[in-house]
C-alpha cells in the first residue's frame, strides 16, 4: 500500500475517532460496514409482508383505479414509527444519505423478483421546480438513482414533468386529494418512453393520489407500460 494512502487511512481513522459517524435512528457509533442505520435499526426497518403477492396491498390500492403492471412497497410506514423518522430526517433535517442508503436497499429486494428484469426504465415522481429549490432536493429522485444503480437499469428524470406545484395534501380528503392532483404532471419528451416498460417510483403511497396522476399523464405515451414502486406503505 503506498504510503500516502496508509496516512490517508491513519487520517480518517483518527478522525472517526474523534468524530465517529453515528447511527441516524439510535445515536450509537456505527461499525465496521454499517453505514446510516446500525445493524440493530437497520434490521428494525418493518419490511412488507405480502410484496411477492401479485395482490399485495401496494397492488390493492391501486386496483380498479388505473392500470398497472406490477405494484410493490419495500416496508410499512406508520406514525411515529422507524421509516416516519428517516423520512423526517431526509425532507427537513437534509440528511442525503438516507435516501441512498433507503433506495440501494429498495434495489436490493427488487433484484430478487421474476419481472425487475422486463423493466426498461426507472422514473421518479418529480417535484415542482419550486419545491426543489426549497429543499434543495427531491428525494424520490435520489431513491430511485440508488436504485436504478443497484439494478443497472436507466434512470429517467427528464420525460415525466410537475406543471403544477400542488398545495399540501395533509388535511385533505381521498376525493379533494384527487381533485388537487388533476394535471399536474405532463411530458416533456414522450417519444423517449413509447413502448417502455417504465418502473414509477414514489417514496411514501398514502392514497395513491400523485402516482395515480403521474400514471394517467405517462399512459398517453403509445404503448407505454407501467409498474409502481413505493418505499413505504402508508398504515394505521
Ligand atoms: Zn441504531
Amino acid at each position: 500500500m503506498p504510503l500516502k494512502k496508509v496516512i490517508q487511512d491513519i487520517g480518517r481513522g483518527l478522525l472517526h475517532l474523534i468524530y465517529p459517524k453515528l447511527c441516524v435512528d439510535c445515536h450509537k457509533a456505527l461499525v465496521g460496514n454499517e453505514d446510516v442505520l446500525c445493524i440493530v435499526c437497520a434490521d428494525k426497518i418493518p419490511l412488507t409482508k405480502d410484496a411477492d403477492r401479485i395482490d399485495n396491498e401496494t397492488a390493492l390500492r391501486f386496483a380498479g383505479r388505473i392500470k398497472f403492471k406490477h405494484a410493490i412497497s419495500y416496508a410499512y410506514f406508520r406514525e411515529g414509527g422507524l421509516l416516519q423518522r428517516l423520512m423526517h430526517l431526509l425532507k427537513y433535517k437534509k440528511h442525503r444519505p438516507i435516501a441512498v442508503f433507503l433506495g440501494r436497499r429498495l434495489g436490493h429486494m427488487l433484484k430478487n423478483k421474476s419481472w425487475i428484469k422486463d423493466i426498461d426504465v426507472i422514473v421518479p415522481v418529480p417535484l415542482h421546480p419550486t419545491k426543489v429549490k426549497k429543499r434543495g432536493f427531491n428525494q424520490s429522485e435520489i431513491i430511485a438513482a440508488s436504485m436504478a444503480e443497484i439494478l443497472n437499469i436507466t434512470l429517467d428524470t427528464q420525460s415525466l414533468i410537475r406543471i403544477k406545484n400542488t398545495e399540501s395534501q395533509t388535511n385533505k380528503s381521498r376525493a379533494q386529494r384527487a381533485e388537487n392532483m388533476k394535471d399536474v404532471f405532463g411530458l416533456s419528451n414522450s417519444a423517449q418512453l413509447k413502448g417502455k416498460r417504465v418502473l414509477l417510483l414514489d417514496d411514501i403511497l398514502t392514497t395513491g393520489a400523485t402516482l395515480e396522476s403521474c400514471i394517467t399523464t405517462l399512459q398517453k405515451v403509445e404503448g407505454l407500460e407501467v409498474s409502481i414502486v413505493t418505499l413505504g406503505i402508508a398504515i394505521d
